[in-house]
C-alpha cells in the first residue's frame, strides 16, 4: 500500500532513504493570499555532499539493474502518486497559484509521462555484422544527475526528469525552485518509500543551492530549466568540471494565424493559450501574428471571448483560468511591463489591470494592439496574462518576424490550407511547431529550444539519450582461430 502524505510537514530533506533535517528552515508563501505556507528544510553544502556520495553508492547498483526492474519501480512511483493525487493538487494550487483544475492536468500528465517512461528504451543498435566484427553503438548512463526545476510546473518537469534519468540507470538529485518546494519535496518522501535509498534525492535549499550542484565535482550532469540568463550561469558551472548538461530555457512563441481560420473555431485555443497559468508557461502563444485580412475580426472577437471566459481569481475559485502571478519578483516584472503600456503609448484592445491592494499577485489579461515591433511586449517573454497581436500580410515577412528573436522555443501556424501551413511551419526556426495547435507535447515527443531556448532536448528517445554516454563496442570474433 502507497504512504499517505501530509501536506502540513516537512521533516527533512530527503537524503539516502531518510529524512534529514536542517539547522534552518523558510517557508514560501501562497501567491492567492500572501499567507506564509510550511517550513522546509534550508540545505547546507554537507547535506548536497552527503546526497551525492550516496548518489554515487547507489548508482553502482542502480545502473546494473535490468530495464524491467526500473520500469517496475517507475511505475509503482507512479501509482504512489496518484494514490496521493489530490493532496499533491491542493498542495500545488497552493504554492504555485495555478487554478485547481490545472494541478489536476498537471498530475496526470505527470503519471502519463511516467508511465510511458517505463515503457521506453535505447537498444544497443548494431552498426556493422559479418563474420569478423560486431559493432555495436550502445548507451551507458552518466552517473549522478542534477535535475533543476522552476517553480511554474514542479510536478511535472520535476518528473520529467526524474524518470528519463532513472530509466537510463542514472540516479537523480531533485533541486525544487525555493519558491515551490512543497510538491517536489513530496515526491521525494513518495520516491523514498519506492526506490532503493540513494536513487533519488531532493533538496530543498534557498539561492546557493542551484550554483552548489551545477560546480559540484560528484555530479555529472546537470538538467535545467530555467530562465535564459540562469541557464547561462549553469553552462558556465558545467564546464568547469566539463559536466553534461540539457538547458530547456525560456520562449518567446509566435503563432501566425492566416487568413483563411475560422475564427470561431480556432480563437479559443488560442486565447486560452496565450493566458494560460497566468501566461507563466514557456511554450505559450506570447506574439500572435494575425492577418490583416482578418486582423480586426480576429482581435475584437478575442476581447470578447477573453471578457466572457479568461475568468481571474483564486486558484481553489470555479472556472478560474487566470490565477495569481506566482511571486513578488515576478509580480513587479509583469506590473513593469503594464506600466509600459502608457509609458510607450501602446494602443490596448483589453486593458487588463494589476488589481492592487489585493493581497494575493492577481493581474487581469491584457491585450495589445499591433505594437511597434521592436517594443518591449514583441521582443521580451512578458511570463504574465499579456499578449500582443500584430498585423502581417506578406508570408515572408511574418516568417521573418517569427524567427528574429534569440528565443526558438516553439511555434505555430493556423490555417485550412494544410500545404500551406505546413510549407511556412517547416520555415520556422524552433524546437517544437505545430500546425492548428499550439503548446502540444508528450513523453515520447522530444521537447528543446533552438538558439538562446535551450541545448539539447527533453522527453522521447532524444532526450533519454542526453542521459547517457555513447560507447562504441567493437567485438573482433576471430582473432584467436
Ligand atoms: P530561474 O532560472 O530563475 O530558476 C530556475 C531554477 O534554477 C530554480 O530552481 C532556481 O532556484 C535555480 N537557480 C537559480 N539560479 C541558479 C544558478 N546560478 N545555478 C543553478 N541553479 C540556479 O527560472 P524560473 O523563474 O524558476 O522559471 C521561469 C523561466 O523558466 C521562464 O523564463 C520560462 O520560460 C522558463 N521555463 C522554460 C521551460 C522549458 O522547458 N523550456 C519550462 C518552464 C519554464
Amino acid at each position: 500500500m502507497a504512504p499517505k502524505i501530509d501536506i502540513t510537514t516537512y521533516p527533512g530533506n530527503i537524503i539516502n532513504g531518510e529524512f534529514v533535517p536542517t539547522p534552518t528552515t523558510r517557508h514560501s508563501i501562497d501567491p492567492a493570499t500572501g499567507e506564509p505556507l510550511y517550513e522546509v528544510p534550508v540545505a547546507r553544502r554537507e547535506d548536497l555532499d552527503a546526497a551525492v556520495r550516496h548518489a554515487r553508492a547507489a548508482f553502482k547498483t542502480w545502473s546494473a539493474t535490468t530495464h524491467e526492474e526500473r520500469a517496475g519501480l517507475v511505475r509503482a512511483f507512479a501509482d504512489a502518486i496518484e494514490a496521493n493525487r489530490d493532496e499533491l493538487e491542493r498542495l500545488q494550487t497552493m504554492e504555485q497559484g495555478k487554478p485547481l483544475g490545472l494541478a489536476r492536468t498537471e498530475v496526470d500528465m505527470s503519471l502519463r509521462w511516467l508511465r510511458t517512461f517505463a515503457t521506453m528504451r535505447l537498444d544497443d543498435e548494431v552498426l556493422d555484422d559479418n563474420e569478423e566484427r560486431t559493432i555495436y553503438s550502445t548507451r551507458v548512463p552518466l552517473g549522478v544527475v542534477g535535475a533543476i526545476v522552476p517553480w511554474n510546473w514542479p510536478i511535472l518537469l520535476g518528473l520529467g526528469k526524474i524518470g528519463p534519468a532513472l530509466m537510463t540507470g542514472n540516479t537523480v538529485i531533485m533541486k525544487p525552485s525555493p519558491y515551490t518546494p512543497y510538491c517536489d519535496l513530496k515526491l521525494g518522501e513518495l520516491a523514498m518509500s519506492v526506490f532503493p535509498p540513494g536513487v533519488v534525492q531532493v533538496l530543498s535549499g534557498d539561492d546557493s543551492l542551484g550554483p552548489w550542484l551545477t560546480e559540484h565535482p560528484g555530479v555529472d550532469m546537470i538538467s535545467f530549466t530555467g530562465s535564459i540568463p540562469t541557464g547561462k550561469k549553469v553552462a558556465a558551472s558545467c564546464a568547469r568540471t566539463l559536466k553534461r548538461y540539457v538547458l530547456e530555457l525560456g520562449g518567446n512563441d509566435a503563432a501566425i494565424v492566416c487568413d483563411d481560420v475560422d475564427i470561431d473555431k480556432c480563437l479559443p485555443k488560442i486565447a486560452t493559450l496565450a493566458f494560460l497559468n497566468s501566461g507563466q508557461i514557456c511554450m505559450l502563444a506570447k506574439r500572435i501574428y494575425v492577418h490583416d485580412k482578418i486582423y480586426d475580426r480576429f482581435r475584437d472577437a478575442m476581447v470578447e471571448f477573453t471578457r466572457n471566459h479568461i475568468k481571474t481569481g483564486g486558484g481553489f475559485e470555479p472556472d478560474v483560468v487566470v490565477g495569481p502571478v506566482q511571486n513578488s519578483m515576478q509580480f513587479e516584472l509583469v506590473k513593469d511591463m503594464y506600466a509600459q503600456i502608457e509609458k510607450c503609448g501602446w494602443k490596448t484592445a483589453l486593458e487588463g489591470r494589476v488589481r492592487e491592494g489585493e493581497k494575493g499577485y492577481f493581474i487581469e489579461p491584457a491585450i495589445i494592439d499591433n505594437p511597434p515591433e521592436d517594443s518591449r511586449i514583441v521582443v521580451e517573454e512578458p511570463f504574465g496574462p499579456i499578449v500582443p497581436l500584430l498585423r502581417w500580410s506578406d508570408e515572408d515577412d511574418v516568417v521573418e518576424r517569427a524567427n528574429a528573436l534569440e528565443t526558438g522555443l516553439g511555434a505555430s501556424v493556423w490555417s485550412r490550407d494544410l500545404a500551406r501551413a505546413e510549407r511556412l511551419a517547416r520555415r520556422l526556426a524552433a524546437g517544437s511547431v505545430w500546425v492548428n495547435s499550439h503548446f502540444d507535447v508528450a513523453p515520447d515527443v522530444p521537447f528543446g529550444g533552438h538558439k538562446e531556448s535551450g541545448i539539447g532536448m527533453e522527453w522521447g528517445l532524444e532526450g533519454f539519450r542526453h542521459f547517457t554516454n555513447s560507447r562504441s563496442l567493437w567485438v573482433w570474433k576471430k582473432v584467436f582461430e
